[in-house]
């Protein structure tokens, strides 16, 4: 196969990246590592999901395990299982520590890019009539405890509030990649070749010349003009060392994570908290970032802590549960390398500090749920730790001292390759070009320095919408 653009990842990134590139008048093939999936076989059974939808089916860890790392491996990535959850980040936050790494980026465009990718997936406020009634509770909290906390906007239309967003929406009624993106790029001409095992740039006297990877076992062969990375944090950096390109040792180094630990409240009235919408809410300050959610009983018990009967005590409490996660965007210390049989392994350790604001918000968190009249808060913990009352809360400090007391988890990984104009510093430069490569470009959030500090899709598309044009250019201009 020949094309002018080969794009490996069908996620946020890949699948926008395509759709531009196309409606530019590019001829594009998009390689992807998952399956392409049927909505209609969608099933409400969360371990036969996460087998068919779920990266690693929903066990990619840090290499000492303190770290879950969730994300998609299907055709569309991981907004076919996310929550469907629109934020545009504090630009003003954002990019300037961008730009004090390096990495300046036009706020214009990229907002631009924001506002039309909105119109196109219908983004609106949750709807609260299907939004989950812990969301309800998590509100009353906020407003009796005097924080700020306020219904977030999604991309869904005619959502009829089943909750099991994060194993597929059978009904469509999530505007993922899947069911939008995908098919426009499709309708322009764009293929997509699903299960491809050991992707693998091609590369020439610093020119990319095309992709090779493993289909059915058989070679797949894609001569391109121009070679797109939309693999994902970690996903793009691991295709990258496969190659053979490591850009002097950086690729794969600088990984963040927007991630924390859920704290579950437990009430007397019977909430129901699975029966609609999970994701609803959020309160932030510039510490950490907290969200009201819900999951499924797999999901959920997961992180519920105890053992044996303490932990079946617990969720035998279930329809009396509201839920929430504490996130902080880390420092970028991890790293992506591959081990001696090419698998990627994630280093990645919590730093003191941001610890110290997970710990912060736990406390706050815990303080919204009794403020809402929770009898019981119990953050998500391998020590068995349970509040009764707020007066308790000072005892965070020395209940979850490392990084292992408490369980971790990710969905928002970012960097990995990081930006700068400085070949000297960066994998890429501010437009998405690997350094020392003339067509070899990376745009997807393992590009991004710093952290963004709220959930990454809408800007892993919008910069991949703004990405789009530096690629589709000839000078690489814009
Ligand atoms: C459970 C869950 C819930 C989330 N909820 C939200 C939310 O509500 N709101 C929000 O803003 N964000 C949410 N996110 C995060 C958001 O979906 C991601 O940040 C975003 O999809 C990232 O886009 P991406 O293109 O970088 O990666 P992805 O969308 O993950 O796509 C990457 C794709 O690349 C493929 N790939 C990886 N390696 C290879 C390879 N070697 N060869 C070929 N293909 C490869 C993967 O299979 C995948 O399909 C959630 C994520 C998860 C996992
Ligand atoms: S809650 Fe709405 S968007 Fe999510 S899976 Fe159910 S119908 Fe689809």
């Amino acid at each position: 196969m020949k094309v002018d653009a080969a794009v490996i990842g069908s996620g946020a990134s890949g699948s926008v990246m395509a759709y531009e590139l196309a409606r530019r008048g590019h001829s594009v093939a998009v390689v992807e590592q998952g399956r392409r999936e049927d909505p209609q076989t969608f099933e409400h059974d969360e371990l036969s999901m996460f087998a068919r939808t779920y990266k690693q089916s929903g066990l990619q860890s840090s290499e000492d395990r303190n770290l879950a790392v969730i994300q998609g491996a299907t055709v569309g990535g991981s907004t076919v299982i996310n929550n469907a959850i629109w934020i545009r980040p504090e630009l003003d936050r954002v990019l300037p520590s961008w730009k004090a790494a390096g990495a300046p980026v036009d706020r214009a465009s990229l907002e631009a890019a924001y506002f039309e990718l909105e119109g196109a997936l219908r983004v609106s406020p949750v709807p609260m009539k299907v939004a989950n009634r812990g969301t309800e509770v998590f509100l009353r909290g906020c407003t009796n405890l005097g924080v700020k906390g306020e219904l977030l906007k999604n991309n869904r239309h005619e959502c009829i509030g089943c909750g099991w967003c994060n194993y597929g929406c059978r009904y469509n009624r999530k505007t993922s990649m899947l069911v939008t993106y995908i098919p426009w790029a499709e309708a322009r001409g764009v293929e997509f070749l699903d299960r491809c095992d050991d992707a693998n740039v091609l590369t020439r006297d610093g020119r990319a010349t095309g992709v090779e990877a493993t289909r059915d076992g058989q070679r797949v062969s894609i001569e391109a003009d121009r070679v797109v990375l939309c693999a994902g944090a970690v996903g793009s950096s691991a295709v990258l060392l496969r190659s053979g390109i490591d850009v002097d040792g950086r690729v794969g180094r600088g990984l963040h994570v927007l991630g924390g630990a859920f704290v579950t409240g437990e009430t007397h009235e019977v909430i129901d908290g699975y029966d609609g919408i999970g994701l609803t809410c959020i309160s932030r300050t510039d510490d950490y970032v907290i969200e009201s959610y819900f999951a499924p009983p797999v999901a959920f018990s997961l992180r519920l802590g105890g053992f044996f009967m303490s932990h079946f005590d617990r969720a035998s409490r279930y329809r009396h549960f509201v839920d929430a996660g504490v996130m902080v965007g880390t420092e970028p210390t991890g790293r992506v390398r591959l081990d001696r049989k090419g698998n990627a392994r994630i280093d990645m350790k919590l730093s003191k500090r941001d610890l110290a604001r997970l710990r912060r918000g736990i406390d706050r968190l815990a303080r919204i749920f009794f403020a809402a009249g929770a009898v019981k808060v119990y953050p998500a913990s391998f020590k068995f730790i349970e509040f009764v009352h707020p007066e308790q809360l000072g005892e965070i400090e020395s209940m979850i001292r490392h990084p292992d007391d408490i369980t971790l988890g990710s969905a928002h990984p970012q960097g990995g390759n990081l930006m700068s104009e400085d070949p000297a510093r960066g994998v890429v430069d501010p437009r998405f070009r690997v350094h020392g490569y003339e067509n070899l470009f990376v745009a997807d959030p393992s590009v991004w320095p710093r952290n963004i500090w709220a959930n990454c899709q809408a800007t892993a598309m919008a910069m991949s919408h703004y990405a789009a044009g530096f690629v589709a250019a000839e000078d690489g201009d814009g």
